[in-house]
C-alpha cells in the first residue's frame, strides 16, 4: 500500500499473485488484465468526463481503472466478494474521492441511488450468473440510464439482439430493443480473460430509447412476452390464454393472425399487443 496517491499503480497480475487473490467460479469470476481490452471497452461508454458511472463486479480493478483513466466523474463499484472490496481499497485511496466501492449483491442495488439528478452509464464485465437478472432489473431504471455497455456471455449477447424467426429470438430480444437500442459491439474469445471462461464472450451496448412506455405499458409487455414466449411452439391462440379473456379479439385487434406463433411477431407487434392487453385490463376511471 502507498501513501502517495500519484505514485503508479502496480501491475493487476501481479498484485493478484502478491495478495494470492484465486477466482472463484461460484461468483462468476473470470478476469481481464490486458489494458488495451478494458480502454477499449470503456471507449465504448462514450465520453465520461462529468459522468457517474456504475460498475458491477469490480474484481481486481481492471476495468475501473480504465473508467477512472478516461476521466469518469464518479465510478460507483459494487462487489459481492469482499477480499476483492479490500483489495480495492488502495485504487479507492488513489483515486482521490472519485472511487466509491460498495460491497453487496448488485441484484439488491437501485442504480438510480447514485444518479443525483443527471442521468448515469453502467459499464461492467457481469458475472455471468446474473446478466440476465441484471439487465432485466435496470430495464426497471432507465430512466437515470443513459447507455450501458456490457460484457455477456456470447450466446446471451446473440438472443439481445436477436431478430424475428430465429431461434434465439425470445422474451430477452423483445424486451431489450422495445426499451433500448441494442448493439452488438465486439467478441472477445475464452482466453481474453483469467481464468478462461468455456465460452466466448461479446460486448454489448445498449442505449435507452426516448419514447420509453409508462412503468404499466412496460409491465404488461413484460407479461405478454412471458405468456407467449413461455409456450413458444404453441400458436399465440393458446399461449396468451393464461392472459384471462379471449386472446384471439386481442390479437384480431393487433392485426395479428390467431395461428402465428410468437416468435414470428415483430417487436413492434409486441408493444400493440401490450397496449391493448393493458388497455383491456385497465379500469374506467
Ligand atoms: N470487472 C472485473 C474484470 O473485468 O476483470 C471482474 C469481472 S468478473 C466476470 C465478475 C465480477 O462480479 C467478480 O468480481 C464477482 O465477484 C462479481 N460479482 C458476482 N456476482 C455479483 C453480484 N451479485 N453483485 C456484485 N458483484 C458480483
Amino acid at each position: 500500500m502507498t501513501d502517495d496517491s500519484s505514485a503508479p499503480l502496480p501491475k493487476l497480475g501481479e498484485q493478484l499473485r502478491q495478495r494470492g487473490l484465486w477466482a472463484d467460479k461460484r461468483l462468476g469470476q473470470h478476469f481481464l488484465l490486458d489494458p488495451g481490452i478494458l480502454r477499449r471497452i470503456a471507449a465504448a461508454a462514450g465520453a465520461l468526463e462529468g459522468m457517474t458511472v456504475l460498475e458491477v463486479g469490480p474484481g481486481p480493478g481492471g476495468l475501473t481503472r480504465a473508467l477512472l483513466e478516461a476521466g469518469a466523474a464518479r465510478v460507483v463499484a459494487v462487489e459481492r466478494d469482499p477480499r476483492f472490496v479490500r483489495h480495492l481499497r488502495e485504487l479507492e485511496e488513489h483515486a482521490g474521492g472519485r472511487l466509491t466501492l460498495v460491497e453487496g449483491d448488485a441484484l439488491a442495488f437501485d442504480p438510480c441511488s447514485v444518479a443525483d439528478g443527471a442521468p448515469i452509464r453502467i459499464v461492467a464485465n457481469l458475472p455471468y450468473n446474473v446478466a440476465t437478472p441484471l439487465v432485466f432489473l435496470w430495464f426497471e431504471h432507465l430512466a437515470c440510464i443513459e447507455r450501458m455497455v456490457l460484457m455477456f456471455q456470447k450466446e446471451v449477447a446473440l438472443r439481445l439482439v436477436a431478430a424475428p424467426g430465429s431461434a434465439d429470438y425470445g422474451r430477452l430480444a423483445v424486451m431489450a430493443q422495445l426499451l433500448c437500442r441494442v448493439e452488438r459491439l465486439f467478441d472477445l474469445p475464452p482466453a481474453a480473460f483469467t481464468p478462461p471462461p468455456k465460452v466466448s464472450s461479446s460486448v454489448v451496448r445498449l442505449t435507452p430509447r426516448p419514447d420509453q412506455p409508462s412503468p404499466a405499458l412496460r409491465k404488461a409487455l413484460g407479461t405478454v412476452t412471458r405468456m407467449a414466449f413461455g409456450q413458444r411452439r404453441k400458436m399465440l391462440r393458446a399461449s396468451l390464454k393464461a392472459l384471462g379473456g379471449d386472446p384471439s379479439r386481442l390479437l384480431e385487434a393487433a392485426g395479428v393472425e390467431p395461428t402465428r406463433r410468437a416468435e414470428e411477431l415483430d417487436v413492434a407487434t409486441f408493444r400493440r399487443l401490450a397496449e391493448l392487453h393493458l388497455a383491456a385490463t385497465t379500469p374506467r376511471a
